[in-house]
């Protein structure tokens, strides 16, 4: 089978199936070798492993990690594209195909199936509008993983990758750092795809702790701080927690807590590492939200 990661081979195949491109999946083929090579060398994969890919497409990242891991079960939402995938996969006998919402499907249960229960890794070209609900779901639900190197929007790449004092420092980087290390691969521009998507793209890795890096008595109580905190980032952190509905936290609570970490009383949440928000979490009293 030519690689589809040709731009004439793709063109071929939704041209042959009369495919129409569902702009509602986040559908942008990948049409580049080099991008292709580089998502799969960086996801650092073997015949060891068991890869969940997220929205297959075509196939054609698919061909690519059928050839290096051990089993290969590919998610894929449009039912139009389980007869493509059936023929553009058909050389390949270690490749589960499933026709599903990643959102709704019991992936745990995949992963039990599949490679009983031994950590998997993940690896996509993610539909963008559910990028962030899709790795937060992967790590909330405590699938056993590996790693997750997935093709994103750049923006969002971006603000999981950063530290504090940056712009795009937020919420969504605390909650990724809180249970991965991220690493960029590399960008991706727009021709790299059919068809073009309006924003720039980068591949990013996120190799999942073995060991998280900060002990927290209540991660739910953490994560409400942290949205807190990013809901109303031009207010100062004493007011953004005493202003939060349901946090039930008061101003002097929310000041003494940070006089007992050396923080300046005016300090803003984006300030804060990942650190300084668990320690802020035990000093604060618990409030009213559990
Ligand atoms: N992997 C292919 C590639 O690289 O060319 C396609 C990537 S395309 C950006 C995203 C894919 O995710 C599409 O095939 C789309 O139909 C699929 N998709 C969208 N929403 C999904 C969902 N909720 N669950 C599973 N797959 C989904």
């Amino acid at each position: 089978m030519a690689s589809l990661g040709i731009p004439q081979n793709t063109i071929d195949v939704l041209q042959k199936y009369n495919f129409r491109i569902q702009k509602k999946y986040g559908q942008n083929f990948l049409i580049d070798p080099n991008v292709l090579t580089r998502i799969v060398e960086a996801a650092e994969i073997s015949k060891e492993d068991c890869v969940l890919e997220i929205g297959p497409g075509i196939g054609t990242m698919t061909q690519y990690l059928a050839e290096r891991a051990g089993r290969v079960v590919a998610v894929e939402i449009d039912k139009n594209l389980i007869p493509i995938l059936e023929e553009t996969l058909a050389g390949y006998d270690n490749v589960t195909l499933i026709n599903a919402d990643i959102l709704k499907v019991d992936i745990g249960g995949i992963v039990k199936e599949q490679n009983q229960g031994r950590p998997v890794k993940v690896v996509a070209n993610l539909p963008y509008y559910i990028t962030t609900p899709i790795i937060m779901g992967l790590f909330e639900s405590h699938v056993p993983l590996q790693s997750i190197t997935v093709m994103v929007q750049k923006e969002v790449a971006d603000r999981m990758q950063v530290g504090p004092g940056t712009k795009d420092y937020g919420a969504l980087s605390l909650a990724v750092q809180y249970y991965a290390k991220p690493e960029i691969v590399t960008n991706v521009p727009p021709n790299c795809f059919i068809p073009r998507p309006n924003v720039g793209s980068a591949v990013i890795r996120l190799t999942k702790y073995q060991e998280l890096p900060v002990q927290v008595e209540d991660e739910a109580r953490l994560f409400s701080l942290i949205r807190a905190a990013f809901n109303q980032r031009r207010k100062t952190l004493v007011n953004a927690l005493s202003n939060a509905p349901g946090l039930g936290v008061t101003k002097e609570q929310a000041a003494e807590a940070l006089e007992h970490l050396g923080l300046s009383p005016t300090v803003r949440g984006e300030a804060l590492t990942l650190e300084q928000f668990a320690r802020l979490t035990g000093e604060l009293p618990h409030g009213r939200e559990r």
